[in-house]
């Protein structure tokens, strides 16, 4: 996704003509045992059944949210497990049992408290002497090792790429690009998730990229990754209506060139597709792959909810507000981006960010988002003071305690047990 620099967030339009790539590169395979290893990866939050969708009966779930994501300030510390508050909606005469304790009644509220001990719990509010007389199921997950900690995602990368192949630097940092990521990785820790194109619009492809940097990728690989993005810049929002199988192969034709080229080391699952647009099925497809969590807008457009996986209304409108929720159907975590650099002046930055770092519902992990295009002075919108920009969200979160992370790693960036 790429909101125009010079635009309104709105703005689907990109700022530039591009023709179409012409011809299809050959196809490349990802061995099993790489896919294996990313899906074993994924394996501990997903592929549980979801719960119900919709209550049945009378009886209903208000808070938490299914699929919401606690930290231990979002409730009260018990030996090995964090007490909530659950709340909803029953008929007064009734009796509702929540995971099997009697709860508080007034009027058609009633009110309870859950332990979450395990990575996800299940929540059950029952009406009646039995299940007969309606239920409602739900599931939270319990981040029981959050702490503040930021991701900063770096889209639409291949022009990088194409100056290191044709100007056969010695090193990856003398490329300017990567030299400034470089810079910020020493004065700040900030891992980067490099998320790629497999082509160019003038015809350059990742199969021309030379493989003699593997070793200097895989000794950097601790603070930069690179990953899959889309096939290429356009056409925009490429996989909204795409099958798994599409999306599928262009995941995997961007990711064997990775492996080639900087080695397993190097490569990582992606925390953002282009557009943030997907069908289920595909979804489904990249949770398979090693997927774990994907960022988006999640903002509303023309009065309908965009730039969000296709989630729907409730959902998207909960992710507006909370930043963070786990969809049971995929095992995916999606997330809001805090920001997006490109679009937020390096003085702006700390008026975009304050607020999520106040109040009861300071959020933990923070996304940071720019995109490549804007560093390069052969772009129609190029930002000069494009390393300023992202320096300044950095520093922000820097000096607000946040920790350097990758977001495809456990619960975005925290140990799951
Ligand atoms: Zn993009």
């Amino acid at each position: 996704m790429k909101p125009g620099a010079r635009k309104p967030l709105r703005s689907r339009e990109h700022p530039r003509a591009q023709p179409q790539i012409a011809g299809q590169p050959p196809p490349h395979r990802l061995n099993r045992r790489d896919f294996l290893r990313g899906a074993a990866a994924g394996m501990a939050l997903a592929f549980l059944p979801p719960a119900a969708a919709a209550p049945a009966g009378p009886v209903r779930i208000e808070t938490p949210f299914h699929g919401a994501i606690f930290n231990p300030r979002q409730g009260r510390a018990v030996k090995r497990g964090l007490a909530i508050r659950v709340s909803g909606t029953a008929p007064a005469a009734m009796r509702v049992k929540v995971n099997g304790q009697t709860a508080r009644r007034e009027g058609d509220r009633f009110d309870a408290e859950v332990i979450l001990r395990q990575p996800v719990t299940e929540i059950a509010a029952v009406a009646g002497a039995s299940a007969a007389g309606g239920e409602d199921r739900i599931r939270v997950v319990w981040d029981r090792h959050s702490r503040p900690r930021y991701h900063f995602a770096l889209d639409d990368n291949i022009y990088f790429l194409r100056d290191i192949a044709r100007q056969r630097y010695d090193s990856l940092f003398d490329c300017a690009y990567l030299k400034l990521l470089r810079n910020l990785n020493l004065k700040y820790g900030t891992r980067f998730s490099v998320n790629l194109y497999f082509a160019a619009e003038d015809g350059f492809t990742l199969a021309e990229f030379p493989d003699r940097y593997r070793g200097q990728w895989q000794d950097n690989a601790h603070w930069l990754k690179l990953a899959f993005h889309a096939y290429a810049d356009k056409p925009d929002r490429p996989y909204q209506n795409a099958p798994a199988e599409k999306l599928l192969a262009d995941y995997d034709q961007v990711a064997a060139q990775i492996h080639r080229f900087a080695g397993a080391a190097t490569f990582a699952p992606p925390t953002n597709l282009h557009w943030s647009m997907a069908r289920p099925d595909a979804l489904r497809a990249l949770a398979r792959r090693g997927v774990r969590c994907l960022s988006g807008y999640f903002r509303k457009d023309n009065g309908g909810w965009d730039i969000n996986y296709g989630l729907d209304d409730r959902r998207s409108e909960y992710l507006s507000k909370h930043d963070l929720l786990m969809d049971f159907e995929t095992g995916i975590i999606f997330f809001r981006d805090a920001i997006v650099c490109n679009t937020v002046t390096p003085d702006q930055a700390a008026q975009v960010l304050a607020p999520l770092a106040a109040g009861p519902e300071r959020r933990d992990p923070i996304n940071l988002l720019c995109h490549e295009q804007y560093f390069w002075p052969f772009y129609p919108a190029y930002q000069p003071d494009y390393a300023q920009r992202i320096e300044a969200a950095i520093r922000w979160t820097t000096e607000h305690g946040y920790q350097p992370s990758f977001f495809h790693e456990g619960i975005l960036g925290s140990p799951e047990a």
